[in-house]
């Protein structure tokens, strides 16, 4: 299993347009989850009234178990295909999904959008196309879902087909015919098979379609970068730094650094899967000792590289953003929290600098007095305490971030540059 390329699968889409039916369903059709669990939960769910929902229950219960989960291995949700196996990025329907969308611990390569035939093109599709575009996702695998509530018509399909591709060409995605599916998530019409349901689709199924992917890209020659999720202290070792390995590999002897904290000193061990190993590498997630950083030294949102070409703590960053949702509009000084990496920090927006056309990516305006939702911008911010980013297009794992306030993500962003501390 191990030896298959590793392709990060994001699912978006609609909320109820059938994102975790499809993920339970894909599970379910390439043995991913044995057939006694769905029973199981068919079980459940007809007790509970859900009866029908159990794909979606499945998912429920994933959800359920890595909340309480004390892994800090996010990677169950996976499945394979003849060439592939695939992770599932995160959980569709968790309430940070579009947050974790943009500073999840990996980012997904590609993506499946899942459109219900009965609804087409809704906010969400949008937001999440918009999103998708604006985060680097290199494929879109489009599913016209609930192809069985609208039976099966042809007609439906193309109407929607053509609603996506609008929307397609005004963020400038590039679409592929071959890659718009009819399916019924929940009849299981194209997911695995061709079940002839629809017998005017000469298409790829869905796991032809993720098996026919290209390759995931290689991993960059970026420097060591570990942003920092927890600090422990272990009994008989000393203080234990843990996360997850973005780029770079770690050796035991590497002198490091832990910026914005600024401690650092050799590498004594590193853990992974409770076993010592002397290396590891990107997408690891390992605990390490370091030989004179105690526990009050380094702090979790720190981030760990080499001592020679330590993480880059900014000043201030200019930045590519996507306004989702906001209430009112956006204006110089204001002061939201932003997530990036393993990091919280409140920045201030110091200047608009440009408003952007989405569907060009040329500049619309000049210095706006204000932004709102649906709008991209250029932006200048400062951290209102230090932190550690990188100008995505060197290390795109830490140059990405989700701009948050009242409890919502509210935009979507990537570092364009960075001035240092
Ligand atoms: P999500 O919010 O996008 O994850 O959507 P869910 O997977 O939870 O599905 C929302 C509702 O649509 C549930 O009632 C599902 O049973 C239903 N649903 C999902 N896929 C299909 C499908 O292929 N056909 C029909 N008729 N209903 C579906």
């Amino acid at each position: 299993m191990a030896d298959k390329p590793h392709q990060n699968l994001a699912i978006i889409g609609h909320v109820d347009h059938g994102k975790s039916t499809l993920v339970g369903r894909l599970l379910f059709e390439t043995g991913s989850v044995p057939e006694h669990i769905i029973e199981q939960h068919k079980e459940e769910a007809a007790e509970k009234g859900k009866s029908g929902f159990e794909f979606a229950y499945v998912m429920d219960n994933l959800a359920e178990e890595r909340e309480r989960g004390v892994t800090i291995d996010i990677a169950h949700q996976r499945f394979d295909t003849d060439k592939y196996y695939f992770t599932i990025v995160d959980t569709p329907g968790h309430r940070d999904f579009v947050k974790n969308m943009i500073t999840g611990a990996s980012q997904a390569d590609h993506a499946v959008l899942v459109v219900a035939a009965d609804d087409g093109v809704a906010p969400q599709t949008r937001e999440h196309v918009f999103l998708a575009r604006t985060l680097g996702i290199e494929t879109l695998i489009i599913a016209i879902n609930k192809m069985d509530a609208v039976d099966y018509s042809e007609d439906t399909y193309k109407k929607v087909k053509a609603e996506v591709q609008e929307l397609l060409k005004q963020v400038r995605f590039d679409s592929d015919d071959a890659r718009f599916i009819p399916i019924s998530a929940f009849e299981g019409d194209n997911i695995a098979e061709h079940t002839g349901t629809m017998d005017w689709f000469d298409g790829p199924t869905v796991l032809e379609a993720l098996n026919n992917l290209p390759e995931p890209s290689p991993p960059t020659d970026a420097p060591l970068r570990i942003p920092i999720q927890d600090v422990y202290t272990i009994s008989g070792i000393g203080t234990v730094p843990v996360g997850r390995i973005e780029t770079g590999t770690l050796n035991t002897g590497d002198n490091v650094r832990f910026m914005p904290s600024d401690a650092g000193g050799e590498v004594k061990t590193i853990e992974m899967h409770h076993e010592e190993v002397a290396s590891a590498g990107p997408g690891d997630n390992i605990g390490f000792n370091v030989r004179g950083v105690g526990k009050d030294d380094i702090r979790r949102g720190d981030v760990c590289g080499p001592a020679d070409d330590p993480p880059t703590v900014v000043d201030t960053f200019k930045a590519q953003i996507v306004v989702m949702q906001h209430p009112s509009v956006i204006t110089a000084g204001y002061t939201p929290v932003i997530h990036a990496h393993t990091a919280q920090v409140a920045c201030t927006f110091e200047a608009l600098d440009q408003k952007i056309d989405p569907s060009s990516g040329e500049v619309a305006e000049e210095n706006p007095d204000f932004i709102k939702a649906g709008d991209a911008a250029v932006v200048t911010l400062r951290p209102q305490k230090p932190m550690v980013l990188e100008p995505s297009s060197e290390i795109p794992e830490l140059g990405s971030f989700a701009i948050r306030d009242m409890g919502q993500t509210i935009a979507a962003g990537k570092v364009l540059e960075v001035n240092e501390k």
